[in-house]
């Protein structure tokens, strides 16, 4: 017996797929609705850890990840001037038979989350939304059709409608930050992400994500940017990373189309438990949204879809199947949103390492996080 016969899953991204691959294989009636007319169309890179990867195996879409992506094992530390401080083996978070990191291009990701859950048996509505959703499951669509649902899943993002159509409670805060996020195509010297903490911003970075892709990105103060046209974007995008010298010489070269360009700005929350109320749920970045600063966010939310459908599934009971999965989600994905705002306000207050007095220990927070993410949830 499962908890749940038939599940809407609201959102295709990655906790919405997750879910929906999961109760589909298990042979539970999914439907997913997501109000884009495609997910595959929009987004630059992503970087994969460990925990992701483990979860993308379970979700039966790891060789394509590895097919697609770019995977490697050692992070780069280095100077604004380019000079490489440290090369630090990475944390096989998901387990030594998976690499340490993966990056990809988003695209691609949600295309073979979306595919895969289409393959196991979900019945997918693109250009779709929820109208209304009841605590007893019942739902109107934009579409003018309705259902009945054992479950609903709000997986549709930070600022999820289905959170608020549930009244469940959620503040999501400004960190302060805005980010830079540019796809190109890959100088050959580029094998895996580098990080540079200061200079002109406070991480430049760039990632992998395949044989002839990567995604660089330069962290700055938030700024209001919208009132920059593309071509000022991209001039704005290239002044800063003039800045920095080794490779970014080569990035900054391949900066010339500023459609491929992104700024957003840093946000997290973390909604307090329960997290569903009557017969509606939330998974995701709808639950908990974190700064990249860790590049967890994707991977706690295939964590939370990963841990819902094992209590769905291994429940006779909704309330309790529910009530087990915030248990098991809400602490580690609070440990992680934690982490990953403390590591921004370092860097915004300049907050000196332990050496020089301070209390910025960026390699511990990185060391204990990892320890608790090479756990499984
Ligand atoms: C700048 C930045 C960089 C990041 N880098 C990384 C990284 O490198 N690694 C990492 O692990 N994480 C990263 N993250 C976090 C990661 O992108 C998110 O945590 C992750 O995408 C959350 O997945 P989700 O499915 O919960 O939400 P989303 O990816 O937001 O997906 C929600 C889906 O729901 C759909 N939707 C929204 N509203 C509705 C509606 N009303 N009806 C139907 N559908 C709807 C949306 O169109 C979307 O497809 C980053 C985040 C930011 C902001």
């Amino acid at each position: 017996m499962t908890a749940v016969q038939s599940v809407l899953v609201v959102g295709g991204g990655a906790a919405g797929c997750a879910t929906a691959i999961l109760l589909a294989e298990a042979g539970v009636a999914v439907d997913l609705v997501e109000i884009k007319p495609d997910v595959a169309t929009t987004g630059s890179g992503i970087t994969l850890q460990g925990n992701a990867l483990r979860a993308l195996r379970d979700l039966g879409v790891l060789d394509g990840v590895l097919a697609h992506g770019y995977a490697f094992d050692v992070l780069g530390l280095r100077t604004p001037d380019g000079s490489v401080l440290a090369e630090i083996p990475d944390s096989r978070t998901g387990g030594d038979d998976l690499p340490a990191t993966v990056g990809m291009p988003r695209p691609q990701l949600a295309r073979l989350l979306l595919d895969r859950a289409v393959d196991v048996g979900t019945k997918v509505r693109l250009a779709t939304t929820v109208t209304s959703v009841s605590p007893d499951g019942d739902v109107a669509f934009s579409d003018g059709s309705s259902g009945h649902y054992d479950l609903v899943v709000g997986a549709d993002g930070v600022r999820s409608r289905v959170r608020e159509l549930a009244g469940i409670p959620a503040a999501v805060d400004p960190v302060g930050m805005g980010i830079w996020r540019v796809f190109t195509s890959r100088p050959a010297s580029i094998e895996r992400t580098d990080l540079t903490y200061g200079g002109a911003a406070y991480i430049a970075g760039y990632c992998p994500t395949g044989a002839d892709s990567i995604y660089a990105y330069l962290v700055e103060d938030a700024q209001d940017r919208t009132g920059l046209s593309p071509d000022e974007q991209l001039a704005t995008l290239r002044d800063l990373a003039g800045q920095y010298g080794g490779p970014w010489v080569d990035i900054r070269e391949r900066m010339t189309d500023a459609a491929r360009i992104n700024y957003t700005h840093f946000e997290s929350h973390v909604v307090e438990a329960p997290w569903h109320r009557g017969r509606v749920v939330i998974a995701g970045d709808a639950a908990h949204s974190c700064p990249p600063t860790l590049a967890q966010g994707c991977a706690q939310a295939l964590e939370d879809a990963v841990l819902l459908a094992d209590e769905l599934l291994g429940a006779d009971d909704l309330e309790t199947a529910l009530a087990a999965y915030v248990d098991r989600r809400l602490p580690r994905a609070r440990t992680v949103v934690d982490g990953s705002v403390q590591l921004a306000r370092w860097l915004l207050t300049h907050e000196p390492p332990p050496q020089a007095g301070g209390t910025a220990d960026v390699p511990g927070l990185m060391g204990r996080t990892a320890a608790l993410l090479t756990q499984r949830p």
